[in-house]
C-alpha cells in the first residue's frame, strides 16, 4: 500500500474531493486506485475561519513499485508502515505472571500476557468498574469518601471517569499506540480513534470498555482478584529476586514476575517499596487550578464562525507561557464540554481534574492551569517529599474549601486582583459536590500564584476571553503526573529486585491512558522474554 499525506480540503467537501485530490496527487487515473483508508484525519486552524481538514490515506494502487520510484523525491508519498502488532512466543514459567493495578497499564498488560497465553493474574486493590462507580459518585454528591473505591484507584485506574483522550506524545516506532487502538475498539471504542487527530473516548463508554477488556482476559484463562492490595514483597537470594507479594487479605501470592502498575496515587504503595529497598528517585510534576470558561467562548476563539462544525467537535485549547519567576505555567488535561471533577483518594484532601462524555456537550470547557516543580527546587528532603508536598497543598484546598470537600474557587477577575470572590458570576463551576468561593493563594505555593498571575493574560493574547472575569478557577491540581520513577533495566526490570516490572505512570514511565496502555504492552513483553527467572538467575 501507498501512503499519501498532507491531503488538505476545506471542511464542507463533499464526498468525492477526497478520491478526487489522491487520483490528482498521484497522477493516476481513478481507475488504477482500487481503493483507500484514511489513515488520519486532522484539521488545520490556524487560519480562524479557513479552517481545513489534513487526511494521510492508505491506497492500493496499480503497480505500487513503479509508482513509488516516480514519487521517490516526493515526501508526502511513501510506502505504508506496516503497523500490526506481532505477539510474542511465550513459554510458561513455573508460576503466573501477576500484574498489580487495573488501570490503562495493567490492563494493557494483562491483555497481552493473556493472548500470549500466559494467564495473568491481575490484583486490583479497587472495586469493579460498576461498584466503582458508585463509590466515586458517593463522593460528588454526598461527600462520602471511599478510600480504596474512588476516582483514582478501581478498576479501569485513574483514567476511567475521564475525557478519555487518546493522544500522547511518546515515541512509539513500533505502533505499539495502534494496538491499544485496536483493542479499545474491539471493546467499544468508536472506530473513528484509529484516524482521527485527537480521539477521545468519554466517561461512559470507558466503563464499558474495561468490562469488556475484562472479559476477554478471562476467557483466555486470566483472572482478576478485586479489592485485595499488594502491602508487601518478598524476596530472596544475592542479587535480589521476587517470590511473592504479601497481600492486603493476609495472604502471600507466590509470583516470581510481577507488572507494577500502581498509577501515580498509590502512595502507601510507594512508602512500602522506598521500605522494600526498591530503587526510586524523586521526579517533577506541577502544581496549579482548573479554569473553566464557557465552551461556545472557546469555540469562538478558536474556530470562529466555523465553531460547532460536526467534524470539528467542541474546540480545545494547548497553551504555554514562560512566567519570569522562571516558571513554566501551561494547560492540561484540557476538557472540552466536561466537567470538573473531585479526584482525591485520601480523606480530608481537595484534588480536581477533568472529565467529559464523548459528546462533549456540557456547557463549560475545562483545563488544568499548573505550574512546574522539581525535588531541586521545591521538595528536596527525599524521594517521597513530592507526595508530602501535594499532600499539603490537598489538604489546604480542603481547608479553603470548608472542609467537607467542597473546592475552593475564585474568579479569574479576583484571582489576577489578589481579592477573595465572595461570590461567583456567569461561568457557572461544574466540580460537585461543590465550590466555596475564597482565595485560592491560601492552597498554591507563592510562586505558582505569581506565574498563573502572569500567564493568564499572556494567554488572553492567544486565546481570546480567556481571562474573562468571570472564568472560574477551581483549587488545587496537584496530580499532574507521579512524584516518583522507578528506574528499570534494558530488560524493564527494577535493578534492585529480578522479577519487578515497574511501569506505566506511576512508575513514570506514562503520562495518560494511551502512554500507558504502551508501557503495558512493553511490560508484558519484558515479562514473555524473562519468562523463567529462575534459569536465568542459577
Ligand atoms: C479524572 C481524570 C481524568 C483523566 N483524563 C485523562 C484523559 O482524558 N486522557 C489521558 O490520556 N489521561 C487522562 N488521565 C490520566 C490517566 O488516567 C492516567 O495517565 C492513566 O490512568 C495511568 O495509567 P496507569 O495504568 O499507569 O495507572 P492508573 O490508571 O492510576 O491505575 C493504577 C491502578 O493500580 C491500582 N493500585 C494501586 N496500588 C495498588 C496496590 N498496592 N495493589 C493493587 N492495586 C493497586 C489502583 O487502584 C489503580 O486502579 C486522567 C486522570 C484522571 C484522574
Amino acid at each position: 500500500m501507498i501512503r499519501l499525506t498532507e491531503l488538505r480540503l476545506p471542511l464542507d467537501h463533499d464526498d468525492t474531493a477526497l478520491r478526487a485530490a489522491i487520483v490528482t496527487r498521484l497522477g493516476i487515473d481513478d481507475s488504477a486506485l482500487h481503493d483507500f483508508t484514511i489513515a488520519r484525519r486532522g484539521y488545520d486552524a490556524r487560519k480562524r475561519g479557513r479552517i481545513v481538514l489534513v487526511y494521510s490515506v492508505d491506497c492500493v494502487v496499480d503497480d505500487e513499485a513503479s509508482l513509488l520510484a516516480r514519487h521517490e523525491n516526493t515526501p508526502s508519498i511513501m510506502p505504508s508502515p506496516d503497523t500490526q502488532y506481532v505477539l510474542p512466543t511465550a513459554s510458561p514459567g513455573a508460576l503466573r505472571p501477576v500484574v498489580i493495578g487495573a488501570g490503562p497499564c495493567g490492563v494493557m498488560a494483562a491483555l497481552i500476557l493473556a493472548q500470549a497465553g500466559l494467564r495473568p493474574i491481575v490484583i486490583e486493590r479497587g472495586k469493579i468498574v460498576r461498584e466503582r462507580t458508585i463509590d466515586t459518585f458517593a463522593l460528588w454528591r454526598r461527600s462520602e469518601l471511599t478510600p480504596e473505591s474512588n476516582v483514582q484507584f478501581g478498576e479501569g485506574g485513574a483514567g476511567t471517569f475521564s475525557d478519555g483522550k487518546l493522544y500522547s506524545g511518546v515515541s512509539d516506532p513500533r505502533h505499539l499506540g495502534r494496538k491499544v487502538m485496536e483493542e479499545f475498539v474491539k471493546a467499544g471504542a468508536p472506530e473513528e480513534i484509529l484516524y482521527v487527530s485527537k480521539p477521545h473516548i468519554g466517561t461512559f463508554r470507558l466503563v464499558s470498555m474495561v468490562e469488556h477488556i475484562r472479559a476477554e482476559i478471562e476467557a483466555l484463562g486470566g483472572e482478576y482478584r478485586f479489592g485485595v492490595r499488594v502491602d508487601g514483597l518478598v524476596t530472596e537470594g544475592n542479587p535480589r529476586r521476587l517470590t511473592g507479594l504479601v497481600l492486603s487479605d493476609g495472604t502471600t501470592l507466590e509470583a516470581d514476575r510481577a507488572i507494577l502498575a500502581v498509577g501515580h496515587s498509590a502512595r502507601d504503595t510507594f512508602e512500602m517499596l522506598r521500605q522494600a529497598g526498591v530503587p526510586m528517585q524523586a521526579k517533577p510534576f506541577s502544581i496549579g487550578v482548573r479554569i473553566e470558561h464557557p465552551q461556545s467562548l472557546i469555540d469562538c476563539a478558536r474556530f470562529g464562525d466555523q465553531g460547532g462544525h460536526p467534524l470539528l467537535g467542541a474546540a480545545d485549547y494547548k497553551l504555554v507561557h514562560h512566567a519570569s519567576n522562571g516558571r513554566a505555567v501551561y494547560s492540561f488535561c484540557m476538557c472540552p464540554g466536561g466537567t470538573v471533577v473531585a479526584a482525591t483518594s485520601e480523606p480530608n484532601q481537595v484534588v480536581t481534574n477533568g472529565m467529559s462524555q464523548y459528546s462533549r456537550a456540557e456547557r463549560n470547557a475545562n483545563a488544568g492551569i499548573v505550574v512546574d516543580v522539581s525535588p531541586e527546587r521545591d521538595y528536596p528532603d527525599g524521594v517521597l517529599a513530592g507526595v508530602a508536598f501535594q499532600r499539603h497543598w490537598e489538604r489546604a484546598a480542603f481547608v479553603a474549601g470548608g472542609g467537607d470537600y467542597k473546592a475552593p474557587a475564585q474568579r479569574v477577575e479576583d484571582f489576577l486582583a489578589g481579592r477573595p470572590s465572595t461570590t461567583l458570576g456567569d461561568v457557572v463551576p461544574s466540580y460537585k459536590p461543590g465550590v466555596t468561593p475564597t482565595d485560592l493563594s491560601l492552597c498554591l505555593p507563592d510562586f505558582a500564584v505569581q506565574a498563573i498571575r502572569e500567564a493568564l493574560p499572556a494567554f488572553e493574547r492567544k486565546l481570546k476571553g480567556f481571562s474573562m472575569g468571570d472564568a472560574v478557577l477551581t483549587g488545587v491540581e496537584t496530580r499532574t503526573s507521579s512524584p516518583i520513577r522507578l528506574p528499570r533495566t534494558a530488560e524493564g526490570q527494577s535493578p534492585g529486585l529480578i522479577g519487578l516490572f515497574p511501569a506505566g505512570e506511576g512508575a513514570g514511565y506514562a503520562g495518560g491512558i494511551l502512554s500507558a496502555g504502551i508501557d503495558g504492552i512493553r511490560a508484558a513483553e519484558w515479562v514473555i522474554g524473562a519468562h523463567d527467572t529462575r534459569q536465568s538467575i542459577g
